[in-house]
């Protein structure tokens, strides 16, 4: 039988394998056989980015997620007394990188970016239909290129919308020596005018050897003259750090956290938490750190937890040192966090039950925080 024609459920699938006949032609099922093997088709190559349709928001209740996502901040950004209405469109899918921790799911596929029009058509019904005045370009890489960058926000300019938004860049976009200072400067201004207010972009570590084994393919200066040059601008920075790589040490988190102190700018703390197919999970599996790997899929929750402590340091010394550079960012930037709100670590489990029934692996459930639109304050002040 060739499956792939005429109409495929996934009884006829079931069928064939009784069967014994091959799956041949349905490209992207993975399906556990009446043996009990695991059987997968050939990969599913990505459709064409303009060919997959737009969220029909009329399916959910919005108005119902407003309720909870309007939010005088969004991604940190205030504006006298301005409620945001924020929503997601997606831009691009995939990334031309691959970090050693990152998993993204297109990663096995081309990155692709959809039409500018087909864009500025999907923001225009959030912000005409719904009264979105925020929008998350929500894409693992939104812009990887200034050329490719300016097409889009020319784009935002010349439609005449007027929202504010957001994108995911990386820190070579306007931080990359090699590209003339003032080119890089025109662009981030022209960003500004088009209502953008914040980028997200991760330093990751402030350890070359580190940045080197993450294969971010990037320079800790690269990161710093982005911060400059936005900060001129009037573009906010957010950005992350990951901690936990087998060379992590006391000294190397510090040189994180200096860096972060010398450009006045307070990350969101994770840790390293290497997930199936990403290069880190290869090297532990490769080093022995993950002898079972059902049981530590099963263990692992999010990247604000020490899931798996590679490093020579015990959890606590990584703590005490993190709590230490956040401590004094806190200071620095008279943020008046309390104690425990420095770092958000454990916070998956302080919302999520582990369940454990007789004879069935252990399952995390989601007590709280299952309604949520885009990652605004309510989720992550
Ligand atoms: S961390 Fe960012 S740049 Fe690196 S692979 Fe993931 S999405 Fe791409």
């Amino acid at each position: 039988m060739v499956v792939g024609e005429g109409e495929i459920t996934t009884v006829a699938v079931l069928d064939a394998l009784r069967r014994g006949e091959p799956l041949a032609a349905v490209a992207g099922i993975v399906l556990r056989a009446p043996d009990g093997s695991i059987r997968h088709t050939p990969r599913r190559r990505a459709a064409p980015i303009d060919s997959i349709a737009d969220p029909d928001w009329e399916l959910f209740d919005v108005q119902r997620y407003f309720q909870v996502t309007d939010s005088p901040s969004a991604f940190g950004v205030r504006d006298d007394g301005q409620i945001w209405r924020t929503m997601p469109v997606s831009t691009a899918r995939g990334c031309v990188f691959h970090c050693s921790f990152c998993h993204i799911v297109f990663k096995h596929d081309p990155y692709r970016h959809r039409d500018v029009d087909a864009i500025l058509d999907e923001v225009a019904r959030c912000t005409e239909r719904y009264g979105a005045n925020y929008i998350n370009f929500w894409d693992d890489l939104t812009f990887y290129k200034l050329a490719q960058a300016e097409k889009i926000v020319d784009g935002i300019l010349a439609s005449g919308l007027r929202f504010h938004w957001s994108a995911a860049v990386r820190t070579d976009l306007f931080g990359n020596p090699k590209i003339p200072h003032a080119r890089r400067l025109e662009v981030a201004r022209k960003f500004k005018e088009a209502g953008c207010l914040t980028l997200g972009y991760s330093l990751e570590s402030g350890n070359p050897a580190i940045l080197e084994m993450m294969q971010k393919h990037v320079a800790v200066e690269f990161f710093e003259e982005q911060v400059r040059i936005l900060r001129e601008v009037g573009i906010a920075s957010n950005t992350s750090i990951v901690i936990g790589y087998p060379i992590e040490t006391r000294e190397t988190i510090r040189q994180t956290f200096d860096l972060c102190e010398r450009n006045a700018i307070y990350p969101s703390v994770g840790f390293l938490l290497p997930l199936p197919d990403t290069g880190m999970y290869r090297y532990d599996r490769e080093h022995g750190y993950i002898p079972d790997e059902n049981a530590f899929l099963d263990s692992i929750t999010e990247r604000q937890d020490i899931c798996l402590n590679m490093t020579q340091m015990s959890d606590a010394e990584i703590l005490e040192e993190i709590q230490r550079g956040c401590g004094r960012l806190n200071e620095q930037l008279q943020l008046g966090l309390s104690e425990d709100r420095l770092i958000r670590t454990g916070g998956y489990r302080k919302h999520t039950r582990v369940e454990a029934r007789p004879g069935a692996p252990t399952r995390p459930r989601r007590l709280s925080n299952s309604l949520s639109l885009n990652y605004s304050e309510q989720l992550f002040e």
